[in-house]
């Protein structure tokens, strides 16, 4: 009810759409129409980015204004701006309001570490829980978006029948297959995932989606070329972070962090995982436009962390002097975090240009790359997990960076972190497995620590006839032997003691 709301905001509460988008090249600068499926530039096949004609509009309303705007969005109850649309201007003004997909993505928990978990650190630092998205990773965000823009497309009758495809580390075809599914029978989806390199719990999800699975030798960088290949011969939606709506999407994740934090982003320190090096430049790009439209006056420190086994982004920026940096494409070794396990990031010139621009508007170096060990990846996540946290691998090698960061002094203790548990737990679950069997593969240089092993005991009673099942139920006395030996058994383990 638009009466509730202050009659400095009234106005603006409900968006308005505007046609002020277009495609900006990164190569050539060029600018190409954003009502067509686009990837890449026509003239000179780099990635683009998703620009604003109008964003000086922004700067109209004072950056107090769109904080009050936000906050009172919050008690809005139209489903297309209960999600990263709140920030519809910021987000994509051009999607008109019914053209917007919602399934519950975005306003993740912000959840702050215990004070055992912080003493272990020698910070105070909070995982913001993406795995709280619908299908448990960050990459919902990026998928509301390039689905919404794609379903005004339909809705326009500027194209139909579309193809979805994307090729996946596990979470983007899960996503992806996600939304597609809900707008079928308008968009069909097909994802191409490395054979035996996405977990078991990855690959349900887009099965279970009814999306059209395709296994492929090797690893994520060829299944990347192939869909590439697929997306400039035939007429295809390509739903990588390729396609720059998924990085609109997923700025998303700054402004909630802004909001969160009550707008002030002084002495924070946000830290993303990098794998094709999407995130970031959404990470890095939402808090640039919140700044530029005074919405904040500071800008947070970002650290990207990469493990040894996929460290390109960290290789290219070692070298100091900028004019001496080339970025090299690595070959990858297994990764714990193997959603992250990408050798050659289609987003690394978007990446080069805008943490430029960041540490230029910060006035100082304010974008840092740190590596970390595939054995403090395991060891930190499951720290965290132990503390109450739902932190997947990724989020792992977030706080294991973290821990790098402060060692090297990029981090110093009056700073606050944000750190970004990227999916579910439970979606990696299997590496926590053999971690707690010890049966990690050589490859991934983890030694399990005994400390931090935990498997199920199996208790059995002394007498083996008198066993339940399902077929055979136990009844009087042998029914309650059987509870007795078995409780005092479980209460030994615990050390119990009698109560009086
Ligand atoms: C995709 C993904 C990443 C890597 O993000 P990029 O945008 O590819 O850099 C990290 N963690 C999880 C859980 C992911 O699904
Ligand atoms: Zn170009």
């Amino acid at each position: 009810m638009l009466d509730y709301f202050p009659d400095d905001i009234k106005s603006h509460i409900i968006p308005k759409t505007r046609k002020d988008l277009y495609y900006h090249c990164l190569g050539c600068a060029a600018e190409h129409s954003i009502e067509k499926l686009l990837y890449v530039c026509p003239d000179c096949n780099q990635v683009l980015l998703i620009k604003d004609k109008n964003a000086r509009s922004l700067n109209k309303i004072p950056g107090f204004l769109w904080q009050k705007i936000f906050d009172f969005r919050k008690m809005l109850k139209i489903p297309a701006l209960k999600g990263i649309y709140r920030y519809h201007e910021f987000i994509g003004p051009s999607i008109p309001l019914e053209s917007i997909v919602y399934l519950g993505e975005g306003h993740t928990p912000v959840v702050e570490a215990n004070n055992r978990l912080k003493q272990a650190v020698g910070l105070s630092f909070f995982y913001k829980n993406d795995g709280q998205n619908p299908s448990a990773s960050f990459k919902d965000r990026g998928m509301a978006s390039a689905l919404s823009s794609i379903k005004y497309l339909i809705d326009q009758n500027l194209v139909s029948d579309v193809i979805a495809i994307c090729a996946s580390t596990g979470d983007t075809s899960a996503a992806a297959a996600l939304y597609a599914s809900y707008l079928g029978p308008l968009i069909k989806s097909a994802v191409l995932l490395p054979h035996k390199k996405v977990t078991s719990q990855q690959l349900s999800q887009p099965l279970g989606s009814g999306a059209k699975v395709f296994e492929i030798p090797g690893v994520f960088d060829d299944c990347m070329k192939i869909v590439e290949q697929l997306s400039s011969k035939y007429s295809v939606a390509l739903l990588n972070s390729k396609n720059a709506w998924r990085i609109l999407g997923q700025e998303s994740y700054s402004y909630e962090i802004a909001q969160d934090f009550e707008w002030n982003m002084k002495d924070k320190v946000v830290v993303v995982p990098i794998g094709n090096a999407g995130n970031i430049t959404a990470v890095m790009n939402g808090f640039i436009k919140f700044y530029e439209a005074n919405i904040i006056d500071a800008l947070p420190k970002i650290i990207g962390v990469q493990s040894e086994h996929a460290n390109p982004v960290y290789q290219y920026y070692l070298e100091p002097d900028e004019a001496k940096r080339k970025f090299i494409p690595v070959n990858t070794k297994p990764s714990v975090a193997q959603a992250a396990m990408i050798g050659n990031p289609v987003s690394m010139p978007r990446v080069i240009k805008i943490a430029k621009k960041y540490n230029a508007l910060a006035g100082r170096r304010h974008v840092f790359f740190v590596q970390v060990t595939e054995q403090s990846i395991m060891d930190w996540q499951l720290a965290a997990n132990k503390n109450g946290h739902i932190a997947c691998t990724q989020g792992g090698g977030c706080l294991a960076g973290l821990v790098q960061a402060f060692d090297q002094g990029i981090v110093k203790n009056k700073e606050t972190a944000i750190l970004d548990a990227t999916a579910h737990a439970i979606k990696f679950s299997e590496f926590q497995d053999l971690y707690f069997k010890s049966i990690i593969p050589e490859e991934y240089k983890i030694n399990p620590n005994p400390d931090n092993i935990n498997q199920p005991s199996l208790i059995l009673p002394d007498d083996p006839d008198i066993i339940p099942s399902q077929k055979k139920r136990l009844k009087g006395n042998d029914f309650q032997k059987f509870v007795n030996d078995i409780s005092d058994k479980v209460a030994k383990r615990l050390n119990l003691t009698l109560s009086v």
